[in-house]
């Protein structure tokens, strides 16, 4: 059984008769046609990557056990600052996609763009399901790296734990789907795999920043707090926090999925301040990162 429906396991010598490949596994829907393992190799220049089914039982099985450990937004595994005390900060942007999460602030990317601020977008599936062509500009522009917020925009949590009433992932296999399958996606649409994840709400447990790394990501959350995050904060507000907080290697997390907010409007007072004082902007992906405890001496 698999969540709950009726699975099975298809003979080889059906399989083979029927497709040439081996090993199928299905529940009720029959499996859709595949071209041959030999065919296949014959387009890609890297191996195929593994099967998406049989990494998923890999993981099941590694973390069959487990405990979640603790539940936050800066818990061990977590990365929040840049391992750098050079006068860079990083701006980086969410889109959460959703019920009132699906907009696209165009004000603020063009501002991005005309003052030539590199930025690292944290992306859901979701919005790039709702956003396909502007998903398209932002993932070719070089200004601009993608990164992983989530499939389906999930609190990342092994047992259902949550916050702010945002709908979590309830098992190890929920995770998995959460963040491979949108680092797939956007894998596929870019030719880049993300290197960086963030959760929903930016909480998370300690065994979901293990199996993001098992996964080949890093979860990222912040080192300054923009409050942009509270429903039409004032430009005033976001401009306070984040130059507060600035300081060498700062991440600053914001949002660009809700176009009547005020990043813009902030951002227009925050960066020649931040110019005036030496500061310059770079994408996540230049530097290595610092987890709490690191960043915290630093
Ligand atoms: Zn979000």
């Amino acid at each position: 059984m698999m969540n709950g429906r009726s699975c099975g396991r298809l003979s080889q010598t059906t399989l083979l008769a029927a497709f040439g490949v081996a090993g199928w596994i299905f529940c009720e829907a029959p499996p859709p046609v595949v071209a041959p393992v030999e065919v296949r190799r014959a387009f890609v220049e890297e191996p195929p990557e593994p099967n998406y089914l049989e990494l998923k039982a890999d993981i099941l099985r590694e973390f069959s056990g487990a405990k979640p450990g603790r539940f936050g937004q800066f818990v061990r595994g977590v990365y929040r600052k840049m391992d750098t005390t050079q006068k860079v900060l990083a701006f980086t942007f969410d889109a959460c996609g959703g019920p009132g999460g699906r907009g696209y602030n165009a004000g603020l990317i063009d501002y991005l763009r005309k003052e030539k601020i590199p930025a690292t977008l944290f992306i859901t599936g979701q919005w790039i399901d709702e956003n396909p062509s502007i998903f398209k500009q932002l993932a070719s522009d070089p200004l601009f790296e993608i990164e992983n917020h989530g499939l389906r925009h999930r609190v990342c949590s092994i047992d259902g734990e949550t916050k702010y009433g945002v709908v979590a992932t309830r098992d190890v296999g929920d995770v998995v789907d959460e963040m491979e399958l949108n680092a797939r996606k956007i894998a596929r649409l870019t030719g880049r795999r993300p290197v960086f994840f963030r959760t929903a709400t930016a909480y998370t447990d300690e065994t979901c920043a293990r199996i993001a790394k098992r996964l080949g990501m890093e979860i990222v959350n912040y080192d300054v707090f923009s409050g942009d995050a509270e429903p039409f904060a004032p430009a005033a507000t976001l401009q306070d926090n984040v130059l507060r907080a600035a300081r060498g290697g700062a991440i600053v997390l914001m949002h660009f999925n809700h176009p009547r907010w005020n990043e813009k409007e902030a951002l227009t007072a925050i960066v020649p301040i931040l110019r005036e004082k030496g500061y310059s902007f770079v994408k996540l992906e230049d530097f290595s990162l610092l987890d709490r405890k690191s960043a915290s001496t630093k």
